[in-house]
């Protein structure tokens, strides 16, 4: 009997695909999927759903204090009120990211991550550099490996998601914000800054 690798090694790119390639094979013939099914799921989450989704949810909740609680309270709930939801997005926490507590989000594990609101993991969230080093150190990872070097009164919480339960960052709205509309304030909005490596982009003065 051959062995089985339980190991979280990352495999390369051309090994990920062939092993994608085989699995779309299997479901096809199988009768499972249909290709144009498959090339229906890959597109919906390769151009449809992405960061976008999340970054209209925080600007709901910048403007809208009533929303931001229900959010803050019910992260799933709240984004179906905007008809954001689903597969990998079941169930769902967004975190607020003040001046005195930043939160940033990783999976240990592996690379789970709320495809509903940020679409599909970049390839550093599954690497085990980034799993591995903002777990153990997270300032100086955040600042280190993205640019984001916060005051050490600023108290850093690492959270961990898991298959059952996925953390995204509500960002804190920039200041010089005030009479932008929601749109203005989508674009402020950055992945990584719903992750919880950045923060939400300063308007041009
Ligand atoms: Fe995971």
């Amino acid at each position: 009997m051959s062995k089985v690798n339980l190991s979280h090694t990352p495999h390369t790119d051309e090994e990920i695909a062939a092993r994608v390639k085989a699995l779309e094979a299997v479901l096809i013939e199988k009768g499972l999927m249909s290709e144009a099914g498959v090339n229906r799921f890959a597109e919906i989450y390769e151009n449809e759903v992405g960061p976008q989704l999340g970054s209209k949810v925080v600007a709901e909740a910048w403007i809208n204090p009533e929303f931001k609680a229900r959010l803050l309270d019910n992260a799933t709930d709240a984004c179906r009120e905007l008809g954001i939801g689903g597969l990998q997005g079941e169930h769902m926490i967004a975190l607020e990211n003040t001046k005195d507590v930043h939160n940033v989000v990783v999976c240990s594990l592996c690379s789970c991550y709320p495809w509903p609101v940020l679409g599909l993991p970049p390839n550093w969230y599954k690497s085990m550099a980034y799993r591995a080093r903002i777990t153990r150190e997270p300032r100086a990872c955040l600042k280190e490996d993205f640019g984001l070097e916060l005051p050490d009164s600023v108290e850093i919480r690492v959270w961990d998601s898991n298959s059952e339960l996925r953390y995204w960052m509500l960002p804190r709205r920039p200041d010089g914000t005030d009479g932008m509309n929601k749109e203005e304030l989508a674009a402020l909005v950055t992945r990584d800054s719903l992750i919880g490596t950045g923060l939400a982009k300063t308007p041009p003065a």
